[in-house]
């Protein structure tokens, strides 16, 4: 283990990390020669699998053509061409691609771009509404519209003023989630009439840090309803969801709701490079149209459309689109397995959606609140998950699947395998 080495999200005392030499496929080989199962895809990012060697490819041949280059005042093909396909690919009325560097900084340019277009357009809305449980990343204006939790309580004085509205979480067999979004609505509508709202952000259809916390789309089409009546701008943060991971190409498109923006990373390079992209509606572009300097977004990083990153995205998405079908699929191939524990005495408000799964784990015979992201379940169930050969990384006592779309029938029945025998050492 490196003395010079500080890694992210894990207390300093914390066991040495697991040092890792190959990946290929769902598979991490690490460097005493155990093989592990990566049922997470890295921190949701590797789509296809590791070291696909499709994209291996691309990224090889764009380097030894261009491998960076500024991005004011410059432009280059593979940048050019990426825009074209993601704005063919996301519903109509996307049209506008700010690349960024990763799913903080997306959502970074999201919240921006949001407050800025009110003042080009001469108005001060400054009020974001956001939900409570949402993680849209580690930089201050994502995590101004996070929950305040944990992770930020040192921050939290230094943060922007943000409204929550509750989140109407659902699962599978439930039956109340119609009163819960009626209630969850009630408040945001009080919210809106409140003051005048820059924007609402939220992660579409499932929340992911705080547990992969299902919503229906009903829920949100009535979300996108009050944002309209409003004028309120939507952001919808699918740095998790996109790219297949709900079983359509996009939440918004699974959901049948347009936002105004939109913010992707994660799946976009297919886990092989760090990137991120906002995409925003014609009518926010136009807003930012003129002369006057103060109308121009001032907002750009170093490595902002790097061609290597674009040339990965660009061979990660032919690849999606060759496994369009198993992204649709997915999702019964979950529901099959998770029938089959659907009375584990430990097991409740199982749910899923594409190619996710979410489990929560209790004592048997007792409900509610288990202590969340510090759930005492949460490295008990690391340790033995990596026993049986596998990588979850359970948030709190919520195990789940998030793996990528190369994942066999029988890899898939051996993780559910696995977590039935999780259980059982529990
Ligand atoms: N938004 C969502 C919904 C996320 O799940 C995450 C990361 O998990 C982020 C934003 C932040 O992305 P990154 O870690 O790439 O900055």
């Amino acid at each position: 283990m490196s003395q010079h080495l500080w890694y992210p999200f894990t207390p300093i005392d914390s066991p040495p990390p697991l040092p890792v030499v190959r990946g290929e496929g769902a598979w991490l080989e690490l460097a005493d020669g155990r093989r592990i199962l990566d049922a997470i895809s890295s921190w949701w990012v590797t789509l296809h699998g590791h070291s696909h060697p499709a994209i291996a490819d691309a990224i090889h041949r764009q380097a030894l053509q261009l491998e960076q280059v500024i991005f004011a005042g410059f432009t280059h093909v593979p940048a050019e061409q990426l825009a074209a396909e993601l704005t063919t690919l996301l519903p109509p009325g996307l049209d506008r691609v700010f690349y960024s560097d990763d799913g903080s900084t997306a959502v970074e340019v999201a919240l921006k771009l949001a407050r800025q277009v009110w003042t080009n357009r001469g108005e001060d809305r400054r009020r974001f509404i956001a939900f409570e449980g949402a993680y849209h990343g580690d930089t201050f204006g994502a995590m101004a519209v996070g929950a305040r939790s944990l992770f930020t309580r040192a921050y939290d004085p230094l943060l922007f003023e943000v409204a929550f509205a509750p989140y109407p979480e659902t699962w599978i067999g439930d039956t109340d989630v119609a009163a819960r979004e009626a209630a969850a609505l009630a408040e945001l509508e009080r919210l809106l009439r409140e003051q005048p709202t820059a924007a609402i952000i939220l992660e579409p259809l499932m929340q992911g840090a705080s547990g992969m916390r299902l919503s229906r789309p009903e829920f949100l089409q009535q979300v996108a309803s009050l944002a309209r009546a409003h004028g309120t701008l939507l952001i919808f943060d699918e740095v998790m969801t996109g790219f297949g991971r709900t079983g359509d190409w996009f939440a918004c498109q699974r959901a049948g709701v347009t936002p105004d923006l939109i913010c992707l990373s994660k799946g976009l390079t297919g886990g092989f490079l760090p990137m991120g992209a906002t995409v925003a509606s014609e009518a926010i572009y136009d807003a930012f149209r003129g002369q006057e300097p103060e109308r121009t977004f001032w907002h750009g990083h170093s490595y902002t459309a790097n061609p290597l990153g674009c040339a990965a995205a660009l061979a990660s998405l032919e690849l999606l689109r060759q496994a369009e079908p198993v992204v649709r699929g997915f999702e019964a191939r979950h529901r099959q397995h998770l029938e089959t524990l659907a009375d584990h005495p430990r097991l409740r408000r199982l749910r899923t959606l594409g190619t996710i799964a979410a489990l929560e784990v209790g004592d048997p015979g007792v409900s509610g609140d288990d202590g969340g992201y510090l759930s005492s379940y949460g490295p008990r169930l690391r340790v033995l998950a990596l026993e049986e050969g596998v990588l979850l990384r359970p948030l709190g006592n919520i195990l789940y699947l998030l793996p990528p779309l190369c994942l066999s029938d029988s890899e898939l029945a051996g993780v559910y395998g696995a977590i039935a025998h999780i259980l059982d050492r529990l």
